[in-house]
């Protein structure tokens, strides 16, 4: 299949993108590499540079490229930041994917498979989080997510575009090869950071809250191994040709490490002292989140391979170990 993918630069979007071309799929990027990095696009995959708020430029995309499905990455990720600039946000994750929709409707493509996330839901009322739980987000990072899957779902009703909403926990590790790994400017997830201070390059890393209802006071997430947020896109993909039936899934490993667990298990992996310093909770922080992903597993057949938080760590250390200054190596 020829698959567009948008944001495919970025993280999860670059190992998204070595995974379908590893399973013989052709794929178009999209990216305008103000946070993805042209050294992480693969290959064989046909880059264009530019914005998805560019209706004309993605006019041209989908004239030059017989589109079978789209997967879209593109958006600004961090919930700090969301929380101070939530125009930016909105602006960018919820009116660049309607641009993409528009033009999707245009050049008659019917799929795709939207990049959402676990901060739709806020702060939970029952965990593990199923799909059914409410939403109820507590920063503009997850509004933004939310407010693009409910677009998608009139886009279904009206236009017939059959979507699949992937929300995902904590992505973490790095592809097998060592070709692409985590890299972000500025960074702020807790595993690269750690990985940091392990390194050296960073003094040592910041416990946001120890007040927390948790069992140590920090906050618990779910872990998931980026290559098995991957593979749920391909899966994604299939059960949308296969059913075309729209849907909404969960994803991550259904056990939850606090921040205290987390830089433990580092120190493990890494046999290396990381200073730790307790500081003020981070505004839009939920306490706990951990998914239940009983409907992926059934529905799109798909299972996480890397189950553990000392292999995902793993994978991650060995990335940072040999690119100490990520892609600028
Ligand atoms: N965190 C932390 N110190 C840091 C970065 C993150 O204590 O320097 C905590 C953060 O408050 C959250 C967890 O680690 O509870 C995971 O944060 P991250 O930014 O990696 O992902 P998020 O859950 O925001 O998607």
């Amino acid at each position: 299949m020829n698959i567009l993918v948008c944001g495919g630069a970025g993280y999860i979007g670059s190992h998204t993108v070595y995974e379908l071309i590893e399973q013989g799929h052709s794929v178009v990027v999209i990216d305008n590499l103000c946070k993805g990095h042209k050294k992480a696009v693969h290959k064989e995959a046909k880059l264009y540079v530019g914005d998805l708020r560019d209706s004309l430029f993605l006019d041209k995309v989908f004239e030059e490229n017989k589109i079978d499905a789209v997967i879209d990455f593109a958006a600004y990720s961090l919930v700090g930041e969301s929380c101070s600039e939530p125009l930016m946000y909105f602006e960018n994750n919820v009116f660049g994917t309607i641009k993409l929709l528009e033009a999707m409707k245009k050049a008659n493509v019917k799929k795709i498979v939207f990049s959402s996330t676990a901060a739709t839901y806020g702060e939970p009322e029952n965990i593990p989080i199923d799909e059914k739980e409410k939403n109820v987000p507590t920063n503009p990072y997850g509004e933004s997510k939310l407010m693009v899957e409910k677009v998608l779902k009139w886009c279904d009703k009206a236009y017939g575009i059959k979507y699949i909403c992937l929300r995902y926990f904590n992505a973490a590790g790095a592809y097998k090869t060592g070709e692409i790994g985590e890299d972000h400017f500025p960074e702020t997830h807790l595993i690269p950071i750690i990985l940091q201070v392990a390194l050296g390059k960073r003094e040592e890393i910041s416990i946001f809250g120890e007040d927390y209802n948790t069992k140590d006071g920090t906050c618990v997430r779910d872990y998931i191994h980026v290559t098995d947020l991957a593979s749920a896109h391909i899966k994604a993909i299939e059960k949308l040709f296969k059913d075309e039936v729209s849907g909404i899934y969960n994803l991550g490993n259904g056990t939850g490490f606090s921040v205290k667990e987390v830089i433990e298990c580092a120190r493990k992996v890494t046999q290396r002292e990381i200073k730790a310093k307790i500081c003020e909770r981070r505004p839009g922080d939920p306490s706990t989140l951990i998914a239940s992903s009983k409907k992926a597993i059934e529905e799109l057949k798909w299972q996480p391979k890397f189950n553990c938080l000392e292999q995902i760590i793993e994978s991650a250390w060995k990335w940072h170990l040999n690119h100490p200054n990520g892609y600028e190596d």
